[in-house]
């Protein structure tokens, strides 16, 4: 008897919660007419709220349940996951504590080797990329993780968070710089291990049959990395997938976030090629989300933000033809005075705006106190002699100077077959000093021109050494510094490209100068979307990004930190002063640029942790349309993330609905 009666109330439940779905699709909702409670009372339903999922029923005291409550799910509940994923429920142990226990220790000397190498931070659930950041957070593992194979093991940890008000956190290359894949006392989902990748010749999404043309794309595992991503679709299958330029980035939360890579200019943001996502949401449904499925969830997964939404388990994106030749220009310019620097910084404007302001050219230039404007740029679809002759004017002003400016190492411009880009192989055979250090620690590059054999300071690429890696398992060492990184401050906005109009140059390359002062600032040409092509821009406005990526040529960033650094670890301690000094100076750097766009918008993924405003910044206009997709599809926020779409009604932890 009181088992019917259970089942009987669960499935009354189950309709209410279905209606409260429905009505969530009105706008009544959304615009404050009716609330949770009058919804329920007008359906005479006030009294099954004892029976309701407690984040649907609760009042405002609602708290998930951390390891030390009494309500904390039993042995046995947790024994019922393990079983429902196949085995595939860990506890989650935290590398980081041998530093603490035993700091001269080997297995401590180990893994502050590791800590450098982000394939093996990867592969701990334990671990992310940035280790934390200076007054904002620092990682801190989950009790239990979902070590998910599919869609099904995703829908039972989602199913079990929710009935038991767990905390749930998302991981795939665990790359957020503001630690939205890590929260203390949740249960992990970690999709490392769904890592599948499958070519189409002629993809059509679900149900699209007579909407769309087929086309090639590719489908990945929620957890590939892009490197791997790359290997499939450009080494081996001589196609193009526009990813990250960091190469062991996870894809899922790349391409939530927009995602843009060293070619974007041409090609786009990453979340303009989606064609389909495969998503677990809130009521632990498995749901397609494409053009004809779902097409305001589809929408938000596109640049609306991981982990927010539901939980990837696959995505399938467009691949693009492959240009000839991809290309670097490399070169560092010395000022001798200040006055001489701010003359440098306008006339690299001008040169940009009139000879890089194309799907060419992407990547950065960055400005600094020391006076010196480092150029490290990529191109697409240009040979070695193309790409010489683009940046002739600009090297041959810098000879009439020479009493001003000095270049400091070697020019290095030029550009290799296209499908080599990521053949890390194939960049060993042909110069084995880049791969790994010489003797001397100076590495030889010649790019595509014999006669051209330049001595550089650093190494181009790491491989991950560790016995059963991947043969291409390569991450660029540029991005070497940012692993096991402590962030003391990071800032981006995007500028917009009437800033390169005549009439603007000056005020913008006194910006420029004057922001150096204080901060290096890096402008990265490929994360902002003007001069891309115009399928490019389409791509990228059908999208739930902030619009101002469309009309901004340059995402400006700076940031500055530590590594390995970790609190509590002796010797590896964070600077928290320094940490403070550095958040001021770039902070009073990027004002320099804010006094000229006041409104600027910044980078959901690559922006401040303390960002003002960030709704407006991260979205702009699409704000509202996405907290409305949040509300229908996650009414319960079962998915928290900091600034993440809908976090308003959460303390900082995620655990409280406020
Ligand atoms: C060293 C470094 C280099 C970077 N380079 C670039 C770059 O070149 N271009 C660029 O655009 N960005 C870059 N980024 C930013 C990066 O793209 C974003 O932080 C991205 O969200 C990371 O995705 P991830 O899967 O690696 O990280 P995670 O930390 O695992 O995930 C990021 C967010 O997405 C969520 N998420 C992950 N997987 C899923 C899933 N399956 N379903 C739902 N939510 C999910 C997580 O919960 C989290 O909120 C870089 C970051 C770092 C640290």
């Amino acid at each position: 008897m009181h088992k019917r009666t259970d089942r009987f109330s669960l499935q009354v439940a189950k309709e209410v919660y279905e209606l409260a779905f429905e009505a969530l699709n009105h706008k009544r909702w959304i615009s404050g007419q009716m609330n949770r409670r009058s919804f329920l009372k007008a359906i005479g339903s006030a009294a099954l709220l004892p029976i309701l999922p407690r984040y649907l029923s609760a009042s405002t005291s609602f708290s998930r349940r951390r390891p030390s409550d009494a309500a904390w799910p039993s042995k046995s509940e947790w024994k019922r996951l393990n079983d429902a994923v196949g085995g595939n429920l860990i506890p989650v142990k935290f590398p980081l504590a041998v530093s603490k226990t035993d700091p001269s220790g080997a297995s401590a000397e180990l893994l502050s080797q590791n800590l450098k190498n982000p394939y093996y931070i990867g592969d701990q659930p334990g671990l992310t990329q940035t280790l934390g950041w200076v007054d904002a957070w620092a990682t801190k593992p989950s009790v239990y993780a979902v070590a998910a194979r599919n869609a099904h093991d995703i829908a039972e940890a989602v199913n079990f968070s929710r009935e038991n008000d767990l905390r749930l956190v998302v991981k795939g290359g665990g790359h957020s710089y503001q630690g939205t894949s890590n929260a203390p006392d949740s249960l992990l989902i970690w999709t490392r291990h769904m890592n599948d990748i499958a070519m189409h010749t002629a993809f059509v999404p679900q149900g699209c049959d007579h909407v769309l043309q087929p086309q090639p794309a590719v489908t990945m595992g929620a957890g590939t990395i892009w490197v791997h991503a790359y290997n499939a679709v450009t080494t081996r299958g001589g196609k193009y997938v526009q990813g990250g330029g960091c190469m062991t980035v996870g894809t899922a939360g790349l391409i939530q976030s927009g995602g843009f890579g060293s070619f974007s200019k041409h090609y786009g943001s990453a979340a303009g090629s989606l064609l389909e996502a495969e998503v677990v949401t809130a009521d632990g449904q498995i749901r397609i989300a494409n053009t004809c499925n779902n097409p305001d969830l589809f929408w938000a997964l596109k640049g609306g933000g991981g982990g927010s939404f539901g939980v990837v388990s696959k995505m399938t994106v467009r691949v693009h033809d492959l240009p000839d030749y991809f290309g670097t220009a490399n070169l560092t310019i010395k000022a001798a005075s200040d006055d001489s620097y701010r003359r440098l910084i306008r006339e690299f404007v001008s040169f940009y705006r009139d000879h890089l302001f194309n799907d060419h050219w992407g990547e950065q230039a960055r400005v600094s106190p020391d006076n010196k404007l480092v150029i490290n740029m990529n191109s697409q679809g240009l040979d070695p002699d193309q790409a010489k002759k683009v940046w002739k004017p600009f090297l041959d002003w810098i000879a009439l100077s020479p009493q001003a400016y000095s270049i400091e190492g070697r020019v290095v411009i030029g550009s290799i077959p296209a499908r080599r880009w990521w053949d890390f192989q194939w960049w060993a055979n042909h110069w084995p000093e880049i791969a790994f250090p010489n003797p001397n620690g100076r590495f030889l590059i010649s790019m595509l021109d014999e006669s051209l054999t330049y001595l550089m300071k650093e190494p181009v690429f790491q491989l991950d050494k560790r016995p059963g890696a991947g043969p291409n398992d390569a991450w660029w060492d540029g991005n070497t510094a940012e692993a096991a990184w402590f962030i003391w401050a990071y800032e981006s906005l995007w500028l917009p490209s009437s800033l390169l109009e005549d009439s603007s140059q000056q005020r913008f390359a006194d910006a420029l100068f004057a922001g150096s002062r204080t901060s290096y600032i890096s402008l990265h040409f490929n994360k902002g979307l003007a001069g891309a092509p115009p399928d490019a821009i389409a791509g990228a406005r059908d999208t739930a990004m902030n619009p101002a990526v469309l009309t901004a040529f340059a995402l400006a960033i700076a940031g500055d930190g530590q590594g390995p650094a970790y609190p509590g670890i002796p010797g590896h301690e964070p600077s928290v002063g320094e940490g403070r000094k550095a958040a001021d100076r770039i902070h009073r750097g990027m004002n320099q640029l804010r006094a000229l766009v006041p409104n600027a918008g910044a980078y959901v993924s690559e922006s401040n942790f303390f960002e003002k405003g960030w709704q407006q910044s991260y979205w702009g206009n699409n704000y509202p349309r996405l907290a409305e997709i949040k509300r229908k599809y996650d009414p319960g926020g079962l998915f928290v993330v900091h600034n993440g779409v809908g976090s308003e009604d959460w303390s900082a932890d995620g655990f409280t609905r406020l």
